[in-house]
């Protein structure tokens, strides 16, 4: 099954979209055919990848239902990552999408014409709460969530975790918080350190073991349209992003091992033998 993944957390500058990038990047180098989804009206992902500025189709025409998915798929630099770009017209789905049907499905709706060309399918989302980030939720079977060690940072987390339920009560059943992404850190200020153990008292193993520190080639791989894992691929940022990507296929194959030895274990208590199947 594709897992579809949105980047989000109503802050903005928290490390959504050089998470987003970095994360389908190091997946894609394990081997794991990956879609990155540019949400994002200031189209941050799509320069990353190397892609500023492009004319239609993009992301936006797909919301709208204009034109297939397919149409404005790009292939980036990198082998089995590919984009679904945004540009500056996506500023205007926020009130567009609002009086179309099916107004918060629109993206599930275009990223189930493509969906099985990936094993992963990576979400950037925009720094608020509204359409767009909805239409993320909906079409997602799991949530990122991008944060930076810093004063109101639990509050903040506090929001995300509502939306999240009330998306997952209203459209979304299957909805999952992946996890809570630590970015920026810098374990040397007592601060980040503080405001981490909160969080991990708080979330428990909701908070992804891997955290991101920071690095300056992080900050620079975009200027060069590039991820930093291809950017410099032996820099802590990005040892750090393949890291997490392992991590995030390890906790997956653990939770469907899980789920088998749950099913073979039901099949065994109706009395039928699960070496058979
Ligand atoms: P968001 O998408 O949440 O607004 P960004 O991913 O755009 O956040 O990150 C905000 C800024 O911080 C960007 O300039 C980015 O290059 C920088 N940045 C993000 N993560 C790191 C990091 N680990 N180390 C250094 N700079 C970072
Ligand atoms: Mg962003």
């Amino acid at each position: 099954m594709t897992l579809v993944l949105a980047v989000a957390n109503q802050k903005g500058g928290v490390g959504k979209t050089t998470s987003a990038v970095n994360l389908a990047a190091a997946l894609a180098m394990e081997g794991r055919p990956t879609l990155l989804v540019d949400l994002d009206s200031q189209a941050s992902a799509s320069s990353g990848l190397g892609s500023r500025q492009l004319d239609p189709p993009t992301v936006y025409e797909c919301l709208l239902g204009e034109v297939p998915t397919v149409e404005a798929l790009r292939q980036s630099g990198l082998s089995g990552l590919d984009l679904l770009p945004s540009n500056r017209d996506l500023a205007g789905a926020e009130i567009e999408l609002a009086s179309l049907e099916q107004r918060e499905r629109r993206l599930s709706m275009a990223i189930a014409q493509v969906r099985n060309r990936y094993q992963t399918i990576v979400i950037d989302c925009p720094p608020s709460f509204g359409m767009l980030t909805l239409n993320a939720l909906v079409a997602s079977n799991s949530v990122l969530v991008p944060m930076q060690c810093e004063f109101f940072a639990l509050e903040g987390l506090g929001a995300v975790a509502a939306s999240i339920d009330r998306v997952r009560q209203a459209f979304n059943p299957a909805l999952d918080l992946e996890g809570i992404l630590l970015t920026m850190y810098d374990p040397r200020t007592s601060l980040a350190r503080q405001v981490a153990s909160q969080v991990r008292e708080h979330f428990g193993d909701k908070v992804m073991a891997t955290s991101i520190p920071r690095n300056i080639r992080i900050a620079e791989a975009p200027s060069h349209g590039l991820p930093v894992v291809c950017y410099d691929p032996i820099s802590r940022g990005a040892v750090a992003y393949r890291d997490l990507a392992k991590e995030l296929i390890s906790r997956r194959l653990t939770q469907s091992q899980q789920r088998a030895v749950a099913s073979a274990e039901l099949v065994g208590e109706s009395g039928e033998e699960a070496s058979t199947r």
